[in-house]
């Protein structure tokens, strides 16, 4: 009799733990359920024992690491934890983190368990006021830099950002990271030479004003000095510089962007200190305009982001990370910038005070629809209205703009915002991109060419828009991907598993018919489409759309296309800031203690950002403010 009382006592207090109620059987055994996660199916296997949930491990996803795939790894051991699926979400990655809850909960409803409330009590925290050297508003890209400078400086320092992960816009980007870097370009896989009409170009153009032409000098001379040798690449600090400040037509800063061109290739050796990893060769990023592109080796930024992340975690005497924590506005005391007052996650109040400096580091807003419509509805783009995807992140929604105006910041090209061309047409997402570099091609829904796929991105995205329901796809073949197995799409997987679950619209066929009739296309415009390509890869003939990075001809099968479209990505806008990365007023002076970093700013893109140039703005900037605000 003690013994069975005994036994009801354990049954009870399991239920509790287990958050279950009648459930007469303690099921066990594992379970599996697939439910609709944010870029695809997110396959969950839950393993049971007499009614306790033991294991939950994500079989497959196709959600972006470190943001949607962040929250798959940290929900399931909320669960476990709670033995209740009524737990937080992630905040900004609420989509994943939903459809990981309900495909757990759909396992144990199979099994028969009915889940009730956590008995986790809610605890509200108290208000916050903490006092540190620097604060840094936003854990993405430039915050977390800016973190490792001022730390690697001594500084004491306090990084809020808004959603649940770090990372922002940054850990979904495309990772790639452009430089000078003459190692690599002297053994780059392109003729020697190749580009030269377009340094050719840009010096025969008549300088604008002294600098210009002081730089356009500088260049020659390096240039003429390259004609001479059997490079593949010419390149240097100033023709980067040039490039960019032309590729955005002009309306960037020229002298920041010397600095920024300065900066870059020491900023690489830094992050490669910090254990960032590059893939070998250096390529031309599409919209990149010139072979100097950084791959990364990891999936999308999450290499920057862990390198940053692994830095900060070996200082927690210097860092303090606080997620779930939103900037409202600045603390200004006698002109300057002392602090911010921020929220928690439950309405609570933070009030952070930074004897040293505060950095913003909130990102830009090309997903805010208010704002892109209120600053950016320029003449460029037909439409800018919520019927425009967007790449960017939940969380990253222009606060820092609105917080440094607050305060008597200037805000200079906020007219200025791109559309990526190669975004899903569903979702706005990237990660499903096969990464084929010069490799592929852009067609149309009649199976034809319309633009150069190694100009500018403005430029793609204005070509997509005017075509047949404003999409194009891309397409490759076994030249590009020999075995899409092995192949790899900017998020990490293989092309073939989107072929294979027929996601985000990847068709493939054996022959060029076989694709075309997949399509609904023409055939044997297609196939023109494929001779004439080839014709201007092997120089017989040039391309009509201005074309002249190549590096494969498109000759064997399988063929493989999937559709792409324009999505608002970048805003070149911002805040005006100094070479020393502090906030300026419209009258040009500095706004004592505030530093800003990253897409908030907008001194160096102009009308154009170049593919492969944000996360080299993010990482020179975010270091130069991190290290001048640790030097306060
Ligand atoms: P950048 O590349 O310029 O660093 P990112 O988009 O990578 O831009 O990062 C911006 C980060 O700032 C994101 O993680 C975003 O969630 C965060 N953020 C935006 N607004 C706020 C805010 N008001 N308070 C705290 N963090 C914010």
């Amino acid at each position: 009799m003690k013994r069975a009382n005994r036994f009801i006592g354990i049954i009870a207090i399991l239920a509790v733990t287990m958050g279950l109620t009648g459930c007469k059987d303690q099921p066990s055994g594992s379970f599996t359920q697939t439910t609709p996660g944010l870029f695809g199916p997110i396959e969950v296997s839950v393993e049971l024992n007499k009614g306790t949930i033991e294991n939950i491990s994500v079989v497959s996803h196709l959600e972006t690491p470190g943001v949607g795939g962040y929250a798959l790894e940290v929900i399931p051991d909320r669960i476990i934890e709670a033995q209740s699926t009524d737990v937080d979400v992630v905040s900004g990655a609420s989509i994943s983190s939903r459809a990981l809850i309900a495909a757990v909960s759909s396992c144990l409803e199979t099994a028969g368990m009915k889940v009730k409330k956590s008995n986790t009590r809610k605890v509200i925290p108290d208000d916050i006021d903490k006092t540190t050297e620097v604060v840094i508003i936003g854990g993405g890209g430039a915050g977390l830099a800016a973190a490792v400078a001022a730390t690697e400086a001594g500084s004491r320092v306090i990084i809020i950002e808004k959603t649940g992960f770090l990372g922002g816009n940054a850990i979904v980007s495309g990772g790639i990271f452009n430089c000078p870097d003459p190692a690599l370009q002297d053994i780059a896989d392109i003729k020697a030479h190749s580009l030269d009409s377009l340094i050719e170009n840009a010096l025969s153009e008549t300088p604008v004003n002294p600098l210009h032409k002081e730089v356009m000098d500088t260049v020659r001379e390096q240039f003429n000095a390259y004609k001479k040798t059997d490079k593949h690449v010419f390149d240097s600090p100033e023709w980067f510089a040039l490039q960019t400040w032309n590729g955005g037509d002009k309306v960037g800063d020229l002298d920041m962007l010397l600095v920024y061109a300065d900066n870059a290739f020491s900023t690489l050796e830094w992050l490669k200190d910090l254990g960032m990893t590059f893939t070998d060769k250096i390529n031309s990023a599409s919209g990149s305009l010139y072979m100097r592109t950084h791959t990364s080796t990891e999936p999308h930024g999450t290499g920057y982001i862990a390198a940053f992340r692994d830095n900060l975690a070996g200082k927690s005497d210097l860092i303090d990370i606080m997620t779930d924590t939103e900037g409202k506005s600045l603390i200004v005391e006698d002109g300057r910038v002392t602090g911010v007052n921020a929220q928690g996650k439950s309405g609570n109040k933070v009030t952070l005070h930074a004897t040293k400096a505060v950095i913003l580091a909130t990102g830009g807003f090309a997903g805010n629809v208010e704002m892109r419509m209120k600053y950016a509805q320029s003449d460029k783009w037909p439409d800018l209205s919520a019927k425009v995807i967007s790449t960017n992140m939940q969380g990253v929604s222009g606060d820092g703009i609105r917080m440094a105006q607050e305060v008597g910041a200037n805000l200079i090209n906020m007219n200025q915002i791109q559309l990526l061309p190669y975004a899903n047409p569903w979702t706005g997402g990237t990660g499903d991109i096969t990464l084929t570099y010069s490799g592929s091609i852009y067609i149309n829904k009649n199976g034809e060419r319309f633009v150069r796929e190694d100009g500018r991105r403005d430029e793609m995205s204005l070509g997509i828009i005017a075509q047949p329901e404003g999409i194009m796809y891309q397409l490759f073949s076994a030249d590009a991907v020999p075995d899409p197995t092995k192949g790899k799409t900017l998020g990490g997987m293989p092309p073939s598993y989107y072929i294979d679950n027929k996601l985000s619209g990847y068709v493939s066929a054996p022959t060029v018919a076989g694709l075309a009739e997949i399509l609904k296309m023409n055939p044997s415009t297609l196939q023109k489409t494929i001779d004439d390509f080839n014709s201007y890869v092997e120089g017989t003939e040039v391309d009509p759309f201005g074309r002249i990075t190549f590096t494969k001809k498109l000759l064997t099968g399988p063929w493989y296309a999937y559709p792409r479209k324009p999505a608002a990505h970048h805003t070149m806008g911002g805040v005006d800031i100094d070479a020393s990365a502090r906030a300026l007023r419209v009258d040009g002076s500095v706004i004592d203690g505030l530093y800003c970093a990253g897409e908030v700013t907008g001194n160096l893109h102009g009308a154009n950002r170049l593919g492969g140039n944000a996360i080299v703005d993010f990482c020179v900037f975010g270091r130069i403010a991190g290290m001048n605000a640790a030097g306060e």
